[in-house]
């Protein structure tokens, strides 16, 4: 079981700032960011490249919120939405999250 799984039971504290049937969004314990959240899906899918057409409706309703909750939070001015999606290139907890990341100037990539 993965870490977010069991922040999503409750089993692991987190400073949760959005839920709703589909998914939570929660403050990232390593801060990149002035405002660095992640946004997970409640079922479990890996990363993004194991998610597939089931998962089309679920996927947008995750971008939508990701824009939704970064107004909440005061990223009017701009914000990233960032998914690593493997090892190679960073991942380090395997379900499906997005970071939402704002609050300063943000290089990229
Ligand atoms: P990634 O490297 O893209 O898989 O991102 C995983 C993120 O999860 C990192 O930014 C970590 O700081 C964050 N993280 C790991 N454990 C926790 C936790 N218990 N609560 C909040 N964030 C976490």
């Amino acid at each position: 079981m993965s870490i977010f799984k069991k922040i999503i039971d409750r089993e692991l504290p987190a400073e949760i700032v959005y839920e709703d049937e589909f998914c939570l969004a929660f403050k990232d314990i390593q801060p990149k960011a002035p405002v660095h959240l992640l946004l997970i899906p409640k079922i479990e899918i890996r990363s993004l490249a194991e998610a597939n057409e089931n998962h089309k409706e679920l996927l947008g309703h995750l971008l939508l919120k990701a824009s939704e909750i970064a107004h909440q939070q005061g990223l009017d001015s701009g914000f990233q939405v960032i998914t690593n999606s493997g090892e190679s290139v960073g991942q380090t907890v395997f379900h499906l999250h997005f970071h939402i990341l704002g609050g300063k100037k943000l290089s990229w990539p």
